[in-house]
């Protein structure tokens, strides 16, 4: 579905990825991990065109979407949710949720769209008029979801989902990842949590120093001594 091809990216002069290539196949959820600095983030925003990629290609569906506008992205059918999370917190959970949805037009599918995301957050259904900045991080992390759902994206891009939340929330994120793979949306994931990250994951690429250093199903990557000692903190 996703094809990265050799990718070197970098911010001004300074190189950050090397030769990056993976893939991610229909209703997969692959994670990349890595440590701090590693260029997973930019890795996503290499696929998002927000930083420039100045070597190798990136297909999605088998059409080359390298350096293409994040609209015509959205319209191909991707959603990225970033670390940040760009919600408006002066504007209601319905309000936000409608700015995800801009690329439909059509009212039948949007109401059927805001259906199925108050069914996988029973949460903002409660909360509609609620204004974004007043929500809890965890309620914020699941509007920033909900928001990417709306566009009815066929893959769903997430940095650090789990960022700064409390591991009640992290749990209710990984719930809805599992979620999500069940009804065939597929995932990219970027994520610190590698533990719980690895029993949601089909599989994983390990990131250091911008560049791949491994790959593997999620089980192949829960027992690799690697993996163990760096990520998981088990001697
Ligand atoms: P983390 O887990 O800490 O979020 P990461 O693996 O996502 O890290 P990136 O955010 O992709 O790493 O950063 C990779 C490298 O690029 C780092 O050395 C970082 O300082 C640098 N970098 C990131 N954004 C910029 C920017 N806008 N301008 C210059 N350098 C940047």
């Amino acid at each position: 579905m996703l094809e990265i091809s050799g990718i070197d990216a970098s911010y001004d002069n300074l190189q950050v990825l090397w030769d990056v290539s993976m893939n991610v196949g229909i209703g997969e959820v692959v994670a990349v991990l890595g440590p701090n600095g590693a260029g997973k983030t930019t890795m996503l925003k290499s696929i998002m065109n927000l930083v420039s990629v100045n070597k190798g290609k990136i297909h999605f569906l088998g059409q080359d979407i390298t350096g293409k506008p994040i609209h015509e992205l959205t319209k191909v059918g991707l959603a990225f949710v970033p670390e940040e999370r760009n919600l408006f917190p002066a504007m209601t959970v319905m309000e936000n949720l409608m700015l995800g949805a801009y690329t439909i037009r059509d009212k039948k599918t949007i109401k059927e769209t805001f259906s199925r995301v108050f069914d996988l957050f029973p949460r903002l259904a409660e909360r509609k008029k609620q204004y974004a900045g007043t929500m809890s991080g965890g309620e914020r992390q699941m509007l920033a979801i909900a928001r990417g759902l709306m566009s009815n994206p066929k893959m769903l891009i997430l940095d650090e989902p789990s960022m700064g939340l409390a591991p009640q929330n992290v749990l209710a994120v990984f719930e809805t990842i599992k979620r999500l793979s069940s009804e065939k949306v597929t995932v990219l994931i970027v994520e610190q949590n590698v533990n719980t990250t690895l029993t949601v994951a089909d599989r994983a690429y390990v990131m250091e120093q911008g560049r791949i250093v491994m790959e593997g199903s999620s089980s192949q990557l829960q027992g690799d001594d690697h993996i163990r000692k760096m990520y998981m903190g088990i001697v």
